[in-house]
């Protein structure tokens, strides 16, 4: 008999896990919860798997965007039995994202790169004081072909060289990274999420529309329109150019401002606060 949806995704998911050893036994898994379909579905799975999970939510100090994330958050938590921890974004920096975009803008940074980036430095910084031994992000298949194709729009390449289903630590400053859902397609894990009765908030974050991947995803779908299999070659083919790749990892540095590693005298995280006019 053939296998059900809700197996099959359930399989890919776990296949995902044990075939790129994204989690040994015994480790900490720190959760990257957004409010979102995909981390509600990645956490489901994780703690049905009986990984060690612990949720850790950003909150970016952005209104009733900010305040339906952490509800959907809370709730998915409560019901799953895993610990939610609540990092503020200004606790940590002074100011709250639009604050921080407001500034780092007429710095010519993007919001969405601003904010990516003080997302991966507080998770990575919350997470290994934490004692995590990985950081679990819900990325799925259709942000990976969109990320691919951004790095290649803006020649950003070293940027996707680092994703895969497991991003390594190579230095013991940074916790590795893991994708769960990084072959899972964004249209099977809305209706995952929707069949295991999850909570999950699917409202927009104000700047979204003018950032560079809802224009990617809709090329995306055209081209899978003209050329079926499209998303899914983007992302096969990138890894089998990446597993050629051998360039060598460089030497990471401390942040002469936070103490963070970084590849620079002053980490990008810090670039974007100065420019902001925080710690000034
Ligand atoms: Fe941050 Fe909003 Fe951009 Fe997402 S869309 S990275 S929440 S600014
Ligand atoms: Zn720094």
């Amino acid at each position: 008999m053939p296998l059900g949806f809700e197996r099959r995704f359930e399989r890919r998911v776990k296949r995902t896990i044990m075939e790129h050893g994204l989690i040994n036994k015994d480790e900490r898994i720190a959760v990257a919860c957004s409010g979102g379909k995909d981390s509600a579905v990645m956490l489901h799975l994780l703690n049905k798997l009986g990984c060690k999970t612990e949720a850790v939510f950003i909150d970016l100090g952005m209104g009733s965007y900010t305040e339906n994330s952490l509800k959907s958050a809370e709730e998915l938590c409560a019901k799953e039995g895993v610990k939610l921890r609540k990092i503020s974004l200004k606790k940590e920096t002074g100011k709250t994202m639009p604050e921080i975009i407001k500034n780092s803008e007429k710095s010519g940074i993007s919001p969405c790169v601003a904010c990516g980036t003080l997302k991966r430095y507080i998770l990575n910084k919350k997470s290994r004081e934490l004692g995590a031994d990985r950081i679990a992000m819900g990325h799925n298949l259709d942000d990976i072909a969109e990320t691919v194709v951004i790095s290649m729009i803006t020649g950003k390449i070293e940027l996707a060289m680092r994703i895969g289903p497991v991003t390594e630590s190579y230095d013991k400053r940074m916790v590795s990274r893991i994708r769960p859902l990084f072959f899972s397609e964004d249209c099977d894990v809305l209706r995952y999420c929707r069949i295991a009765r999850l909570p999950f908030f699917s409202g927009k974050c104000r700047y979204s529309s003018n950032a560079l991947r809802p224009f990617v995803r809709k090329m995306i779908i055209q081209m899978e329109e003209k050329c079926p299999g499209a998303k899914k070659n983007i992302v096969s083919n990138f890894i089998k150019i990446k597993e050629k790749w051998k360039g060598s990892r460089p030497k990471l540095k401390s942040c002469m401002q936070c103490g963070e590693p970084s590849l620079k005298n002053l980490c990008r995280a810090c670039r974007i606060i100065n420019a902001a006019g925080i710690r000034s």
